[in-house]
């Protein structure tokens, strides 16, 4: 029980990897609060990992990422219902497809806000939490999501692909403000996994062709498989390693 009395947010925790992410660290102790906009889907998430583990390990907190106040009553939510706070997962994230060109400003606004602002702003609310935190030594640790387009220019996503680029250095600087605090900060890039954001393309056998060529390992990627590399960072099996992106992406890369 790698998690085993510790406190989890993942914002974003409703859908996808983050749900995926939660329901993980759940099963291996951490109390877990999951948080978004839309409170059915979160509290259909919530309901769904305490079945699934039998325990009430799972809550959920209607918090919108970009928001600070809406995220500082998120904060005192966990100060008033938890001991301390160890995890954060910044997974909160989507995008728009369009090409420079054709992106207008607002566009560009709206997906630099929900993949950026929202890892700066919960990181720096929860951020302060913890470094202000009565809990001492023991693994606390913050995992930033950002993708395989952040490394790389990915067509029609410049806004998604910029944002995402920003979010792996982000990483590093704030892995230096907080290891001081020996709070560690890693990001996780996830190449192409199969969640509500990439529905879409399920369902288009060309780009799904394209996809599995241009992948080492020939398929798509699982939120569960995304999930259990964002676990390890989290983890004290990861316990010198700040900084740093983990690429998970099929062998994208290497293509
Ligand atoms: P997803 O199921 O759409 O999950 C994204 C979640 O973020 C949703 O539950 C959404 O819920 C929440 N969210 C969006 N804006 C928010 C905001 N402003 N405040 C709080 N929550 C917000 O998609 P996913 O694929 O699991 O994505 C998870 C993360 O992985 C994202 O950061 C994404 O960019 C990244 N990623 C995914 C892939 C992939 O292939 N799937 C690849 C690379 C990176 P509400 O809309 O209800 O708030």
């Amino acid at each position: 029980m790698r998690f085993a009395e510790m406190t989890a947010v993942v914002t974003g925790g409703g859908s996808g990897i983050g749900k995926a992410t939660a329901l993980l660290l759940a099963k291996e102790g951490a109390n877990v609060i999951i948080s978004g906009r839309t409170k059915e889907k979160l509290e259909a998430a919530a309901e769904e990992i305490n079945q699934v583990i039998g325990e009430e390990r799972a809550a959920y907190f209607v918090a919108d990422s970009t928001k600070e106040e809406e995220v500082q009553d998120l904060a005192r939510f966990i100060d008033d219902y938890y001991m301390g706070l160890h995890i954060v997962i910044n997974n909160a994230g989507g995008s728009l497809q369009s090409k420079i060109l054709d992106t207008s400003v607002e566009e560009w606004d709206i997906v630099q806000e929900v993949n950026l602002k929202s890892v700066f702003v919960v990181s720096k609310v929860l951020g302060k939490m913890m470094t202000e935190s009565q809990v001492i030594g023991g693994n606390r640790a913050i995992v930033n999501i950002a993708s395989l387009s952040g490394h790389k220019a990915a067509s029609h996503l410049p806004h998604y692909s910029s944002a995402k680029a920003a979010v792996i250095n982000f990483t590093r600087a704030l892995a230096l403000e907080l290891a001081p605090y020996g709070i560690r900060v890693n990001s996780v890039s996830p190449g192409f996994a199969e969640t509500p954001l990439t529905e879409w393309s399920l369902t288009n056998e060309k780009f799904m062709q394209s996809i599995k060529r241009n992948t080492a390992l020939g398929r798509v990627g699982t939120s569960e498989e995304i999930a259990k590399v964002i676990a390890f960072a989290a983890s004290s099996d990861a316990s010198y390693m700040t900084g740093s992106d983990l690429l998970v992406d099929g062998g994208w890369m290497i293509t």
